[in-house]
């Protein structure tokens, strides 16, 4: 497939940005979202034209339905979509359940789990030999989180993580057979902003003495993982919720 296309939501920035320019490199064209930051987006869309790739950006958050059907109406306009990475996540602040508004909670479970699992259906919807279509491969952003727990700091975010490790193992189960593998990344403590979104600028440095490496990782080495998974090096791997977390 020439034409292939790889979706990646959350792409303007941090590991989704690597992922895009990464796995444009790879050969994918790409179709990144972003929900607020135009200028991020542009400037990856700019950098993987620079070096003789194909990309787009489409505004739009992931969970909300009708975001996600204009986001793959635009990958379809692009080629034929091989692979979605089911970046674009979201932590809050710091606190312990018993101050969790439902809000909260609400905003949580849907941007990182609904929006992952409607990403899913509308690539499924075109991956799979069931409908037609050629195949293809799905990439789940999970996180330690989810053993971990992230008790007494965002419970909320390592459930949904959780929630994505099912999602995983099921959605490969149910689609191994029609020519789509979808696995998982688990990332351990990555220098994103994701943290300053957080409250905790400076956390991904504050805790490197807790990783066994000693320090944390870069967008870069989760992409790498991510994009390999994608490759057909990875052709025998479905339902796999891989750690990349220095040794945490
Ligand atoms: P980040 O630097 O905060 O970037 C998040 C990206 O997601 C941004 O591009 C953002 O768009 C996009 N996004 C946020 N909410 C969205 C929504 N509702 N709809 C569409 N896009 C949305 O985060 P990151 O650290 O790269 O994390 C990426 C993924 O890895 C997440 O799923 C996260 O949970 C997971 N992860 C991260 C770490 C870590 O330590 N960094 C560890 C484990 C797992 P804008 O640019 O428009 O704001």
């Amino acid at each position: 497939m020439a034409d292939r296309v790889a979706v990646v939501t959350g792409g303007g920035r941090g590991i989704g940005r690597a992922v895009s320019i990464l796995a444009a490199r790879a050969g994918y064209r790409i179709c990144l979202s972003y929900v607020s930051d135009a200028a991020a987006a542009r400037q990856v869309v700019a950098a993987i034209e620079a070096e003789g790739g194909q990309a787009v950006a489409v505004q739009g958050d992931v969970g909300v339905e009708t975001d996600v059907l204009a986001l793959f109406a635009a990958a379809d306009r692009l080629g034929t979509v091989a692979a979605l990475v089911n970046n674009a996540g979201v932590v809050d602040v710091a606190a312990r359940v018993d101050a969790m508004s439902a809000e909260r909670l609400r905003r949580m479970m849907t941007i990182n789990v609904v929006g992952s699992l409607l990403c899913a259906r509308e690539a499924v919807r075109r991956m799979s030999t069931r409908h037609g279509g050629q195949g293809g491969s799905i990439v789940n952003l999970s996180s330690v989180a989810a053993k971990l727990g992230g008790a007494g700091q965002y419970v909320d975010y390592a459930a949904s993580k959780g929630a994505i490790d099912s999602f995983t193992v099921g959605l490969a189960r149910e689609v191994a057979p029609e020519g789509i593998r979808v696995n998982a990344v688990a990332p351990g403590i990555i220098d994103t902003e994701i943290h300053a979104s957080g409250g905790q600028p400076d956390r991904a440095r504050a805790l490197a003495p807790l990783i066994p490496m000693q320090r944390p990782g870069t967008a870069e080495e989760i992409g790498g993982p991510i994009v390999w998974l994608l490759s057909e090096e990875a052709a025998y791997m479905t339902g796999a919720i891989v750690d990349v977390t220095g040794g945490r």
